[in-house]
């Protein structure tokens, strides 16, 4: 149970500074489960206490949650000496600690990776969806270097359904991937499915299958696609849909 100061959700909820839900409170318009309260200073429960003000049920934003299209260039870290970090990318309104704690990565994506990046405030829903035993896919849409022939493609898509074997590569050691799925839209671009999310990982398979990484772009996390009208450095809230949905969602 998550409790919090009452004061302090209005202020949360566009009630204005602690001083303009003081008097809000002293006006008697703010009920909390059907009784008239008085009181800033009670904790009540996110989960459970029903809040009212004017008479409208106020519906509580505990956590937030936020897909963002990142562009490359920016680094997926709080802080960073020398780049920008995907956190500068958003606006003061996120800066600040919301009632379920302070924005942070799902996950991350390398420096030169472009595309779905997920941030809240959801500790549980981090859990869920970063665990190992959890094999949520994540979906990257590649440009090759090298142009791979037709004949040759089915046997690397092969290798990859198999558990392709990568190289070491910093402090991560060599190591038989899970299953993937590779989907060949062209020579040089392909899709592929994977359920881990180790160091390097896309760049260090495609290196095992002798090609390289030109571009890199995760485009799903599960079943939640990136959003195409989103442009780089452009993030937005998750629709009820898309989080009722990543909440409930079986396979997390
Ligand atoms: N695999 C990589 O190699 N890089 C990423 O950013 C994500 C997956």
């Amino acid at each position: 149970m998550k409790t919090e100061r009452l004061d302090k959700v209005l202020s949360h909820h566009g009630f204005g500074t602690r001083k303009d839900v003081k008097k809000l409170l002293h006006s008697g318009v703010v009920k909390i489960d059907d009784e008239i309260c008085y009181n800033g200073n009670i904790h009540i429960d996110l989960d459970k206490s029903k809040i009212e003000v004017d008479n409208q049920i106020l519906c509580i934003r505990k956590d937030v949650y936020l897909m963002m299209n990142k562009p490359s260039g920016v680094v997926c870290s709080n802080r960073d000496g020398l780049h920008k970090t995907v956190f500068d990318l958003l606006n003061d309104y996120y800066k600040q600690d919301f009632l379920g704690g302070s924005l942070h990565l799902v996950g991350r994506l390398d420096i030169d990776t472009e595309g779905l990046l997920l941030f809240t405030t959801d500790g549980n829903l981090t859990h869920r969806l970063t665990s190992p035993k959890t094999h949520v896919t994540k979906t990257y849409h590649i440009e090759l270097q090298d142009f791979v022939p037709e004949e040759l493609r089915p046997q690397i898509t092969r290798r990859f359904a198999d558990g392709v074997h990568i190289a070491p590569d910093g402090d991560d050691g060599e190591y038989d991937c899970k299953p993937a799925n590779l989907i060949w839209i062209d020579g040089q671009t392909c899709q592929l499915v994977i359920t881990e999310g180790r160091y390097h990982q896309v760049k260090r398979m495609i290196a095992a299958a002798g090609n390289k990484v030109k571009k890199l772009k995760r485009i799903a996390i599960g079943n939640l696609e990136l959003d195409k009208t989103l442009l780089l450095g452009d993030y937005r809230d998750l629709t009820d849909k898309e989080l009722s949905f990543y909440l409930l969602a079986k396979s997390i």
